[in-house]
């Protein structure tokens, strides 16, 4: 049997592989434009090619694709075949230089928000050299970045890779006034923590929801769900267990850092973190993740849901981004360090990430709206609407020292003098409640908990890496031009934490006073729903940072809000009319059937036995008729707000419209048949309950 460190990165065309196969003088080529983003030539891009073809098919390889990411938030992928005729009849495997460096699919049904007209279908792509090319069954997938001809980005990885560069040009002006004249480039990283659910296939094909929709939208609460906690952390079912061996196989295959798993909080809910990795190729990995997750179950009989809220009541499932920057030979720029001079530096940094967190919380809400997310943020064991950061209360002391030029009271009592003295050690605040928060600092890194399980990570990380390039921006502009280095820097960051305190709580983010806190006393923004946060991507000092950091265009910008409303608008309206499909068609014949043999055994009691009361059956048979009275009324209101929508081309409009009337609408249909559900017999109920899917799986 072959060990782990035998099969890791088979699958991938990584350094080991590149060092093996290509010429001293294209492998140093090849490193130079992956460590500087140098350009390649052709020369060199032909002889990566050959290289890389010759390897895949080795493995078996019959076809190879440009991979990549439009705005849907999965992967795309086209594949072509090696193959190319030779004289005598047979074939040889052929792969160019050119075509691993741009490739031309026919992406006219990608979502372009208006970008790329219909006439002018191709858009291009073009390899990212930053992360690996990798097999994938019988295709080399090559990972690209997705443009128009005009120039504009059609995804999510080149905003991705052009915020990654403007924080590392912001961050090394800020290195360079600290003295270090040796780092060449700052580099973020994330480890993001998956959770998800697994039920059985069996489960799932009884559920129309769960098939048009990644949710159920009905299901009255199962007696028993995570109320007692024994799922957290719990023991690995044995069919959990196979399939998540499994899943790790494939993507230790894959070259991604798969390292720990565990049971979540609700039944059936559990979770898979990688270790850390540049932003990029985090990006890429959690991609593929979700999509060997799909495919793993798949072979066990099992089902994996990723999306938000698969269930109402229960836990839902997010993405925790644990986010740092550091520079090319490793400092972590986030980790409080060992001199007065590094602490300054460290200072600094906390506080550019303040500063970008407070002044762009809208782009963070932004980051992770869907409409599926709209509904776990909030909820149970979610993080609110509200962004916040937590500190803990140690380094929540020291800030306020600076703050007020008091003597911190830690262990020992001093006085804050940046640059002079050493910060006290800050042990990692462990306590629970650092997990309601939605921006969390945990010792080295900043843990974002907003995003849901389903959203690609770019979106945030570009929001994140640009707000706080911005920050550092404005830092370096105003350090350069200090007379005195130091105190200009601790004047600054003074001002920072008493400009941008109300962003920072250490306290229970799950409660309601805080939220009313939040909004009323500290005047932060709560925007509840993809349609209230989206249209403030266009506010003006968002385009303005995004555009003038060259992350962005306005353009950009339009397309992308465009395209995200209409998602929430499609994704809500396909609910909906899911919901009316599955009342009409399920739910009310089930429950009618289910009061006729109620009724006629009641009867044939009554006629048996005269005299006999039957009120159980009476009692029942009215309520469920009631219900069904109530049901039929509140579907017949559903269907009339959908009427409403569609009527116009402003999407901003639609959204809110259907914000207002249709997802209302449906939380009104729901109650009376999640009624119905527990007052109906098991054997009429068209559709597997709450309980029945949450503790499938075995
Ligand atoms: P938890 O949040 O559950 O306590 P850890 O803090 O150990 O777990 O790690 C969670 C995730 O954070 C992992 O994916 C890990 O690789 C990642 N991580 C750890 N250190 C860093 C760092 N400096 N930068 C970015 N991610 C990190
Ligand atoms: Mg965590």
């Amino acid at each position: 049997m072959s060990t782990v460190s035998d099969y890791f990165g088979s699958q991938v065309f990584d350094d080991r592989v590149m060092r093996a196969t290509l010429s001293a003088d294209v492998y140093a080529s090849l490193r130079k434009t992956i460590d500087e983003g140098k350009e390649l030539d052709i020369t060199v891009a032909n002889a990566v090619a050959e290289a890389m073809k010759d390897w895949a098919v080795a493995k078996g390889a019959t076809h190879f694709t440009h991979w990549f990411q439009p705005l849907t938030g999965i992967t795309a992928e086209k594949h072509d075949s090696f193959i190319a005729p030779a004289p005598d009849g047979s074939v040889i495997m052929e792969f160019s230089g050119k075509e691993l460096i741009k490739g031309e699919p026919d992406a006219s049904s990608f979502p372009s928000g208006g970008l790329r007209a219909t006439f002018e279908a191709r858009g291009y792509t073009a390899w990212d050299p930053t992360s690996y090319a990798f097999i994938k069954g019988k295709t080399l997938c090559i990972p690209t970045a997705f443009c128009s001809y005009g120039g504009h980005a059609l995804d999510k990885k080149t905003p991705l890779l052009r915020s990654m560069e403007v924080l590392s040009r912001q961050a090394l002006r800020i290195l360079r006034l600290f003295g270090n004249d040796s780092a060449k480039r700052v580099v973020s990283s994330v480890g993001p923590e998956q959770e998800y659910f697994l039920i059985t296939k069996e489960m799932y094909d009884q559920r129309p929801d769960l098939r048009f929709t990644g949710r159920t939208l009905f299901g009255a609460k199962p007696p028993k769900g995570q109320e007692l906690d024994d799922h957290y952390f719990g023991v690995i079912k044995p069919g959990v267990a196979a399939f998540m061996e499994d899943l790790n196989d494939e993507l230790w295959k894959l070259g991604i850092l798969a390292k720990t798993e565990h049971n979540e909080v609700a039944p059936a809910q559990h979770e898979l973190a990688p270790i850390y990795t540049t932003t990029n190729i985090a990006t890429d990995h959690n991609q593929l993740t979700m999509e060997i997750m799909q495919k793993v179950a798949a072979r066990h009989g099992l089902v994996c849901l990723l999306h938000e809220k698969p269930f109402a009541g229960v836990n839902g499932s997010g993405k925790h981004n644990n986010w740092s920057i550091a520079t090319d030979s490793g400092v972590n720029l986030l980790s409080p360090g060992d001199t007065p001079y590094e602490n300054a530096q460290f200072l600094l940094f906390l506080c550019a990430v303040i500063k970008a967190v407070d002044d762009y919380q809208d782009l963070l809400r932004i980051s992770v709206a869907t409409a599926g997310n709209d509904h776990r943020l909030g909820a149970n064991e979610a993080p609110p609407a509200v962004i916040s950061i937590f500190l803990g209360d140690e380094l929540d002391a020291v800030l306020r020292a600076i703050e007020t030029d008091t003597p911190y009271e830690g262990a020992e009592r001093m006085q804050m003098k940046l640059g002079v003295d050493v910060l006290p050690k800050f042990n990692r605040d462990t306590t629970d409640r650092n997990r309601t928060s939605p921006f969390a600092f945990t010792g080295n890194k900043f843990e974002f908990r907003m995003l849901g399980s389903s959203n690609s990570i770019a979106c945030a990380n570009i929001m994140l890496n640009s707000a706080v390039a911005e920050s550092l921006r404005i830092y370096a502009d105003r350090l350069e031009q200090a007379e005195d280095f130091e105190t200009a820097l601790h004047e600054m960051i003074k001002e920072t934490i008493r400009e941008h305190r109300r962003i920072i709580f250490n306290g229970n983010g799950y409660d309601e006073a805080w939220i009313r806190e939040a909004t009323q006393e500290r005047g932060l923004l709560n925007y509840r729903t993809t349609a209230d946060c989206m249209p403030h991507l266009m506010d003006p000092k968002n385009v303005r940072m995004l555009t003038s950091l060259g992350v962005f265009t306005e353009d950009e910008l339009r397309s992308r809000r465009d395209i995200m409303l209409e998602n929430y608008c499609k994704s809500v309206v396909i609910e909906a009319n899911t919901m009316i499909n599955m009342v009409h068609k399920r739910i009310a014949p089930a429950i009618t059937r289910f009061t006729a043999d109620l009724a006629a055994q009641m009867a044939a009691k009554k006629a048996a036995f005269p005299g006999l009361a039957c009120s159980y059956e009476s009692e029942l048979i009215a309520r469920l008729s009631a219900l069904t009275d109530k049901i039929v009324e509140k579907s017949n209101d559903l269907e009339k707000a959908l009427l409403g929508c569609g009527m116009t081309e402003d999407i901003v409009y639609e959204s809110a419209l259907i914000r207002d009337t249709v997802l209302p609408g449906m939380t009104e249909l729901r109650i009376p048949c999640d009624e119905a559900e527990l007052l109906t017999a098991k054997s009429y109920w068209p559709f597997p309950t709450y309980g029945d899917i949450l503790f499938s799986v075995r």
